[in-house]
C-alpha cells in the first residue's frame, strides 16, 4: 500500500512525524509492506512551488492508495489566483470523497461529564455550504455589492443519497441505528430533499432504525444523551460543526480523528485545524491524526481483503486507548507527555 504523506501547517508536522513512526511500527509487525512516500502541501508548498497544492502532487495521490492529509491554515489561503488553494477542498473535491467519517467515543480513564458515548458523524463532503466547492467552475460565493454578499448551498439527491448509502451501511456493522439531522424547518426544498433521500435509501436496511433531528436541537440531544446515537448522517457544515462537539465531548479535539472517501479513494484527515495557538509548543496531541491513519489502514484492508490491515488498524486504536488511560498523552486529555514523547511511548507500543 503507497501511502502519501502530508504534513501541513502548524502543529501539522508535529501530529504527522508521530503518525509516520506509527505507520511504520504497524508495517513492521503486522507485514504490511507500506510504503510512504513524503511530500508537502499547504504553506509550505505555497512558499517553494508558488502553490498550496500543484498538479504534480495531484498526479502523485492518485498513482498511490490513500493520502495522510496534515491539518492546513486554510484561513490564511485567500486567494487562489495566487496558488493560496485550500488543499482539504482540493483533494476532496478532485477525488470525490464524498464521505467525511468522523467518530467519537469515550475513553476509560478519560473524565467524561456526559456520559459514554460511542457514535460515528457521517458528513457529506463535496457540496452544501462550502460555496468554495460546489460548483463545476467558479465559486458559489459572490460580493453582488460591496455590502452585499451571496453564498450558495448546492443540494442534490445524488450527493444525498450516496452519504445516506454510506451510513446505513455503516450502521449495520454497528448498533443498525441512524439519526439524520437537518434543518428542513427552514431549509424545506433542499433539507427535504436530504431527509426524503435518506428515507429512500432506509427502505433498503429494514434492519436499521431511523429518527430525524434539527440540527440546532440536536446540538443539545448530543450533549444532554450522546448514548442515543450510532450513526448521525448530515448535510457538509451541520457535519462539520457537530463533529467537532463531539470530538471535544469524547475528551479534546485532538481526539478527532476522521477518513474522506471515496468508492476508490481514501484521505485520512484530523477533524481539527492546524491549531497556530499551541503550533511547535511540542504539546499538540497526535491521536487525531494517528486515529484517522488508522481508519485508512481500516479501510484498505476492508476493501482489499487483506485482514493484516483492519487488524493493524485495531492494534493503533487499542494502543491509543491504553496510553491515554494511563497518562502517556498529551495534557488537553489530561496526560502528563509533550507530543514528541507521547508519540515514542505509542510507538513502542506498537513495536
Ligand atoms: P483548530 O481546530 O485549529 O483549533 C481549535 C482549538 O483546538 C485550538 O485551541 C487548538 O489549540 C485546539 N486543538 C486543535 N487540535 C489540537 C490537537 N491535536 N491537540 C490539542 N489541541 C488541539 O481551529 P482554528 O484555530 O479555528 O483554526 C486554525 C486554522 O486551521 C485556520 O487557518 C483554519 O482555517 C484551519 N482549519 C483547517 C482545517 C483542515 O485542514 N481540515 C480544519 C479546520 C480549521
Amino acid at each position: 500500500m503507497k501511502i502519501v504523506i502530508l504534513p501541513g501547517d502548524g502543529i501539522g508536522p508535529e501530529i504527522s512525524a508521530v503518525t509516520i513512526d506509527v505507520l511504520q511500527a504497524v508495517s513492521r509487525t503486522h507485514g504490511l509492506g507500506l510504503e510512504l512516500l513524503h511530500d508537502s502541501a499547504g504553506l509550505d508548498s505555497l512558499r517553494v512551488h508558488g502553490a498550496t497544492v500543484t498538479p504534480a502532487l495531484l498526479e502523485k495521490v492518485r498513482g498511490a492508495d490513500g493520502l495522510v492529509l496534515g491539518p492546513m491554515s486554510t484561513y490564511e489561503m485567500k486567494d487562489e489566483a495566487r496558488g493560496e488553494v485550500n488543499p482539504s477542498k482540493f483533494f476532496r473535491k478532485e477525488l470525490d470523497l464524498y464521505a467525511n467519517i468522523r467518530p467519537a467515543r469515550t475513553y476509560p480513564g478519560l473524565p467524561n461529564k456526559v456520559g459514554e458515548f460511542d457514535l460515528v458523524v457521517v458528513r457529506e463532503n463535496t457540496e452544501g455550504f462550502y460555496a468554495d466547492r460546489n460548483m463545476e467552475q467558479g465559486n458559489g460565493e459572490m460580493l453582488v455589492t460591496k455590502d452585499v454578499a451571496i453564498s450558495l448551498r448546492r443540494i442534490t439527491r445524488q450527493c444525498c443519497e450516496r452519504i445516506a448509502e454510506s451510513a446505513f451501511a455503516l450502521a449495520r456493522t454497528r448498533k443498525q441505528h441512524v439519526s439524520i439531522v437537518h434543518k428542513a424547518n427552514v431549509l424545506k426544498i433542499g433539507d427535504g430533499m436530504f431527509i426524503d433521500a435518506c428515507h429512500e435509501v432506509a427502505k433498503r436496511y429494514p434492519d436499521v432504525t431511523v429518527n430525524d433531528f434539527i440540527v440546532d436541537a440536536m446540538m443539545a440531544h448530543v450533549v444532554r444523551a450522546p448514548s442515543r446515537f450510532d450513526v448521525i448522517v448530515t448535510t457538509n457544515m451541520f457535519g462539520d460543526i457537530l463533529s467537532d462537539l463531539t470530538s471535544e465531548l469524547s475528551g479534546s479535539l485532538g481526539l478527532g480523528a476522521s477518513l474522506n472517501a471515496g468508492s476508490g479513494f481514501a484521505m485520512a484527515q484530523a477533524s481539527h485545524g492546524s491549531a497556530p495557538d499551541i503550533a511547535g509548543r511540542d504539546c499538540a496531541n497526535p491521536s487525531s491524526l494517528v486515529l484517522s491513519a488508522a481508519m485508512l489502514l481500516a479501510w484498505h484492508g476492508q476493501r482489499s481483503g487483506d485482514q493484516a490491515f483492519v487488524t493493524a488498524a485495531r492494534a493503533i486504536e487499542q494502543a491509543t486507548t491504553e496510553a491515554i488511560a494511563c497518562g502517556e498523552m498529551t495534557a488537553d486529555v489530561g496526560g502528563r507527555m509533550g507530543t514528541k514523547a507521547a508519540g515514542k511511548a505509542l510507538t513502542a507500543r506498537l513495536a
